[in-house]
């Protein structure tokens, strides 16, 4: 299917989200890897004269970053508040002889404030949506359409 799939600015935290727009049906997703924030809009129904959409929403509380040593990777947004329960999960998880500790990260977002509790979240991650995208007009050139912010 037709899809564009650019960076925006993320409703919630204020970082570089992917928003993926289904530009003929009209259904997009939104999706948050530094704050945990989706969204998403699909058709839950269509006749010959109307169309029905679906919408959900998570304001996120973080994500679970977890890459594997070979090279396959899970991004895991957290649509509640970390428990004390989960965290122990999580760190089991990421103590794994399987996982590149290295790459992966757990952060937290929580009234408006965003905590590394395991790993090293990549330098892009911390740019708000304004560096980030200089930095990619940087990285690929002048913006054929101004909203069409690359992905990274
Ligand atoms: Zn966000």
């Amino acid at each position: 299917m037709a899809s564009n799939m650019f960076s925006i600015e993320c409703p919630h935290c204020g970082r570089s989200a992917v928003k993926d727009d289904y530009y003929k049906t009209d259904e997009r997703y939104i999706l948050c890897l530094k704050c945990g924030y989706n969204y998403t809009r699909t058709i839950k129904s269509s006749t010959a004269n109307s169309l029905e959409y679906t919408e959900e929403e998570y304001v996120g509380y973080g994500v679970f970053i977890l890459v594997h040593r070979d090279g396959s990777s899970k991004s895991m947004m957290l649509n509640d508040a970390l428990t004390a329960e989960k965290l122990e999960e999580y760190k089991r998880t990421y103590m794994d002889d399987h996982v590149d500790q290295e790459k992966s990260y757990l952060v937290s977002y929580e009234n408006g404030i965003f905590t590394i509790l395991l790993g090293n979240p990549p330098e892009n991650f911390h740019l708000p949506f304004k560096e980030f995208r200089e930095k990619m007009i940087a990285k690929y050139g002048e913006l054929e359409y101004d909203f069409m912010v690359p992905l990274g």
